[in-house]
This record gives structure tokens, sequence and C-alpha cells, in this order.
């Protein structure tokens, strides 16, 4: 996003991506209001809505007993009134054909930045390995958007803070089918185990949540036992448990949660997850990557074009974006903490009874759906940067 939007200003851009392309499964295929409002600031909204989705337009909570709608995004006052499910790979790919429109914009795939480059004390560029042949690629400002696993955070020791992520996450897909029941997208609970449960165009993504580090002890139990776990918390799934054939049909997601608490160096600025690794709570860190990249853009733009980019720059980005970034992590280890983990152990779990009646107050029950399809001091596209 951040490629493209300084490539429209006629900034030279090259992003370099590690992986022969774009298609890999379970990072995260939500595409939220805030995103679909900022690409159509820049005319491509429509465009993106012809990929292929799902309307995600309320998540409830289910446990045996009760159903529970935590978020309705229908009554928000947008035009996207809902998360749009669709392939990461295809958005992306979306975006990368608009960037590819300017020639000032490169994208090389299959490199690895293994380093940065560095004189006196500034970053100045990166070092790169591609099937072996190793290269340095000079820039004015290296931004390091390279995820939870960030190596490019590690530059000058950062202090990087944990946000609790007591969990980790089994991520699965069965067939979705015409009979099965409505409204079940959202938090299945039963029996000390959590499912989360995403409606796609013809099949169901299952998020299986269980306590950090027990996916050896699942793993040890068999697939039988997992597949009559996952039957037990979303019944009607049963009939098709038995197409997960064993655990190679089931991937494990390490789930972290930190904020670095310096983002730039000279030379160097870090975005998204690399900066403020999210928690899948919510399912919003990526219109978090978007909201920094949106930001960064509209101060980077002119400074670049003018090439008098200092440091100050890269901290005031920082500063407009640190205050959402912080309350939300704050938001995601209260749910954490008081739901995730209290689910996790508590075989009888019931949402708490204050939140059931504030979900159902006129002025409380949008806030829920407001904080995920928008976050918090969402920023717009400057149309002067
Ligand atoms: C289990 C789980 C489920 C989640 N579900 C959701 C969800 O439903 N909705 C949501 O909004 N968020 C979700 N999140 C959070 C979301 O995935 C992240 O917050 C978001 O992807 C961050 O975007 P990013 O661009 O910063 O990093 P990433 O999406 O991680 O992208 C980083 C990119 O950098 C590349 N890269 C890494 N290292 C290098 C290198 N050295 N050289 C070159 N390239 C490199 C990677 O290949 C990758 O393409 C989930 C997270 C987890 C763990």
């Amino acid at each position: 996003m951040l490629s493209l939007l300084l490539a429209r200003r006629g900034i030279h851009v090259h992003l370099l991506e590690m992986h022969q392309d774009l298609d890999r499964d379970f990072r995260g295929d939500t595409v939220h209001a805030s995103t679909l409002e900022a690409l159509e600031q820049i005319e491509l909204a429509d465009k993106v809505l012809e990929i292929p989705h799902a309307k995600m337009r309320s998540l409830s909570f289910v446990t045996p007993s009760q159903t529970t709608q935590v978020v309705q995004f229908g009554r928000l006052k947008t035009r996207f009134p809902y998360v749009a499910m669709m392939p990461q790979a295809a958005f992306l790919e979306t975006l990368l054909d608009e960037a590819r429109r300017y020639p000032n914009f490169q994208v090389s795939f299959n490199v690895t930045v293994t380093d940065l480059l560095e004189k006196k004390g500034k970053v100045v560029g990166v070092r790169t390995n591609s099937n072996d042949r190793k290269a340095e690629i000079t820039a004015d400002l290296v931004v390091a958007c390279d995820g939870r696993f960030s190596r490019l955070r590690n530059y000058n020791e950062p202090t990087v803070t944990p946000t609790s992520a007591p969990m980790d996450v089994a991520w699965i897909r069965l067939p979705r089918m015409a009979s099965d029941p409505e409204n079940e997208t959202g938090f299945h609970v039963a029996d000390g185990k959590i499912c989360v449960l995403l409606a796609r165009e013809n099949e169901w993504q299952i998020g299986y949540v269980f306590p950090k580090g027990n996916f050896r002890e699942m793993r040890s139990e068999g697939i039988e036992h997992f597949r009559s776990g996952l039957g037990q918390i979303v019944p009607f799934l049963a009939d098709r448990a038995s197409l997960l054939r064993d655990f190679s049909d089931i991937h494990m997601l390490n789930v972290r949660a930190d904020f670095v608490e310096t983002w730039h160096q000279q030379g160097l600025l870090l975005l998204g997850d690399a900066a403020h690794a999210m928690s899948p709570v919510g399912g919003v860190g990526i219109n978090f990557a978007i909201a920094d990249a949106i930001e960064a853009a509209n101060i980077l733009s002119p400074v670049l074009a003018s090439a008098t980019l200092e440091r100050s720059h890269l901290a005031s980005i920082q500063r407009k974006r640190e205050k959402a970034v912080r309350k939300m992590q704050k938001l995601q280890a209260v749910a954490q903490n008081h739901i995730v983990s209290k689910a996790l152990t508590n075989h009888e779990f019931q949402l708490p009874l204050i939140a059931r009646l504030l979900l159902v107050l006129p002025f409380i029950r949008d806030i829920p759906a407001k904080i995920v399809a928008f976050g918090f001091d969402q920023p717009a596209i400057d149309p002067d940067s």
C-alpha cells in the first residue's frame, strides 16, 4: 500500500519480497471498511471488490446454550458496512498491478533482505540474497514491512514490549454448504475450546485456538481426537471433519503480539507488524498495517520528493500512529486475558452478563463494529501529499 501511494506521487520505490509470489494461506484475508474507504479515495475500491469475496456482516459469540451477536457491521455509516473476505494474494496483486502502472515503481520477488547497509551511523540501504546471489541496494529510506518475525527491527538493539498472547492458532478450512446454519461466523466456545469461524465464498476458514505451545500435545493426541473436538465446538462441522486427513491439513500459526518502542533510525522506518506485531484478536492487524502505510505516505511523499527527509519526519509518523496501536493492543490484551484465557480453561464459559447487556444498548452496541472496521484515529489519504 505504501509502495503504491508513494509511486503515485512520483517517488522511486523498489519493493522487495522474499517469496516467489504472494500466494500464501491464512495471513488474514480480511479487507476492512477503513481499507475500502482509503481505496475508494484513489478509485480502486470497485476494482478490489471485483475479486470474488464473501461479505462478513456480523460476528456472533456461540456457546452450546446461547448465541449473541457481538459485532454488527450493518449499521456502520459507510459505503462498506462489512468485512470483505477475499484471498489476500488476489488483493495484493490488485494493488501491485496498480503500482506497476508507474515507471518509478519496481518489485522484485524471491529477494530476501539479509541486513542493512550502514554508513556513519545512518542506514543507507539493504543487503539482499536471491538464489545465493548477494547484492546491495542503496536507498534514501528503507521501510521495513517484514512482518512479525522482522529481521530489520533488530537493528540497534530495540526495546520490544510483549503485549500478551497466551495462545496459538491452528488454521484449517472445510467446505461451506448451502444448508449450513446462518449467523455462525464468529467465535464458537464449548468445553474449554474456542474456534473462530470465518465464512469465505465456498468454505469455512476455521481458527482453532489453543493455549500457547500446546500444538505438540494436540498432535500426540491424534487426528481423530482433533476432529471430534472440532465437532464438539461446532456441531454442524462434525459431518465433514473427516476431510482433515492428518495434521498436514492443519496449519499452525504462532501468535505473537508486541510493540517496538522506537520505530525509526536515521534512514530506517518500521511499519505494520515489524513495528507492532498484532494479535489475531479482532482480526485488525491488516487495517492497522494499512493505516500505518497511509500515514507514512502522507508525511513521506513531499519530503522524499524534495529530498528533505529528516529523522524527525519518521518520528512524526510513529507519533501519529502509536496511540491508536497501543489502544488496540491494550484492548486485545484485555480480550485475551478476560475472555480467551477464561474460555480455554472454563468448560462452562459464557459471555459475561454485563457484556451481553451492554451489547443491546443503542449507543454502545455499535462500538465493537466501529473498532474492528476503523480502528482508532484512522488516517485518510492526503490528496496533496
Ligand atoms: C494466526 C493469525 C491470524 C490473523 N488473522 C488476521 C485477520 O483475520 N485479519 C487481520 O487483519 N489480521 C490478522 N492477523 C494479523 C495480520 O496477519 C498482521 O497484523 C498483518 O499481516 C501485518 O501486515 P504486515 O504487512 O506488517 O506484515 P506481513 O503481512 O507479515 O507481511 C510481511 C511480508 O514481508 C515479507 N518478508 C519478511 N521478511 C522478509 C525479508 N527478510 N526480505 C524480504 N521480504 C520479507 C514476508 O514474506 C511478507 O510478505 C492475524 C495474525 C495471526 C498470527
